[in-house]
């Protein structure tokens, strides 16, 4: 946990070059409040650059909670858990678990199930879920395995129900953060918010302009040292990054993860050491960041080309940096000369 806490996406303020995971961030003109809230698992950064930051605060804060107790598979009234205490049954959900839901089959399909939120079981066996870590004996993960399958979750749009089949188990932890980033971004910009920068525990999403109009610098950390592998230079968009070291354990001195792969329910062992996606939609930007870390560089780069709906930083474990061609004119490497970069095109 305590690695989550500081493995987040470091973010700078161009004019400024301050880390807004810290406790302040300035904009060229007017000063920027930074809030750091706790939730979800994560830690939460707000940078808001209005006048009004703590009634924006307040409603975040507030919208959070809602969209936690809907999506979190570990609140007995969620959404969730009734979706997975009602196996086999159609359960009636809110538009916003819908929406997640969908957008994680989605993810689910342009993966080819490198993405599955019905990995659950598996999850929670290795735990993942409570951290009380083990490593599962091959036959349980693959009785487990048997049950894991996203096309076996039915949505019904007009009555807003989900069923899943008996034994299955959803957990909407891959895509969820995305989705609350986008809410919270929304909700910004209702409340006349112009410029912000939402992290979600490296989920970072960059809200309408800065006041001088220039980009949004976001950089990327570099899972192997203390400090950043990339700059990118962004509008309104979403970064997100899914990497191993972010929750994992260690046995017999074999270091598991939590980004388990579905194809063999053992954390995924594809190659990449970080995988960043840039996308305009951050559920799917979410979704397609822990698809591509289970898919490896090879199958990430096919579906990039298939669909040309998002942009990616991957780091594979021979320090390889694969970057999109869409990034190429906004994309700063850091000072390290063992980084090759290879450009992606479409
Ligand atoms: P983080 O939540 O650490 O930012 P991710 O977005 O990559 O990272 O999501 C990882 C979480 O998603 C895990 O903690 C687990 O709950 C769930 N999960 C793990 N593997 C998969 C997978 N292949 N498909 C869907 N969900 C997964
Ligand atoms: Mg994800």
């Amino acid at each position: 946990m305590i690695k989550k806490l500081f493995s987040v996406i470091f973010l700078f303020c161009l004019c400024a070059g301050i880390f807004s995971g810290c406790t302040q961030a300035q904009s060229s003109s007017s000063a920027a409040t930074v809030k750091e809230l706790y939730a979800m698992d994560t830690v939460i950064t707000l940078t808001l650059y209005s006048d009004n930051a703590q009634e924006e605060i307040t409603k975040v804060n507030e919208e959070i909670k809602r969209l936690e107790n809907l999506f979190s598979a570990t609140i007995d009234s969620s959404d969730v858990s009734r979706i997975n205490k009602g196996a086999g049954s159609y359960v009636l959900v809110s538009q916003d678990t819908l929406n997640v839901i969908e957008t994680a089959l989605c993810g689910g399909k342009m993966s080819d199930g490198a993405l599955d939120i019905t990995v659950y079981p598996i999850v929670k066996a290795w735990g993942f879920t409570t951290g009380d870590y083990k490593v599962p004996k091959d036959s349980e993960i693959s009785q487990l395995l048997k049950n894991v399958n996203y096309n076996n979750i039915t949505v019904d749009k007009e009555n807003s129900s989900v069923k899943i089949e008996k034994n299955m188990a959803l957990d909407l932890g891959a895509v969820a953060k995305g989705y609350t980033s986008a809410c919270i971004a929304q909700l910004l910009k209702d409340m006349g918010e112009t410029a912000a920068i939402v992290n979600l525990g490296g989920n970072v999403e960059t809200v309408g302009e800065k006041e001088d109009k220039s980009k949004w610098t976001v950089a990327i950390e570099n899972p192997n040292k203390k400090d950043y592998l990339c700059k990118l230079s962004v509008n309104e968009c979403s970064v997100i990054t899914s990497g191993a070291y972010q929750r994992n354990f260690t046995q017999d001195g074999i270091t598991y993860h939590h980004i388990i792969d579905p194809a063999t329910g053992y954390p995924a062992n594809s190659g990449i050491t970080s995988a960043t996606v840039v996308a305009d939609n951050s559920a799917l930007g979410d979704a397609l960041s822990t698809a591509v870390y289970v898919m490896g560089v090879e199958k990430a780069i096919k579906m990039y080309q298939v669909y040309r709906c998002f942009d990616f930083v991957i780091l594979d474990d021979s320090n390889t940096l694969y970057v999109s061609q869409g990034l190429k004119d906004n994309f700063q490497l850091a000072d390290d000369t063992s980084l090759t970069v290879k450009y992606v095109n479409e």
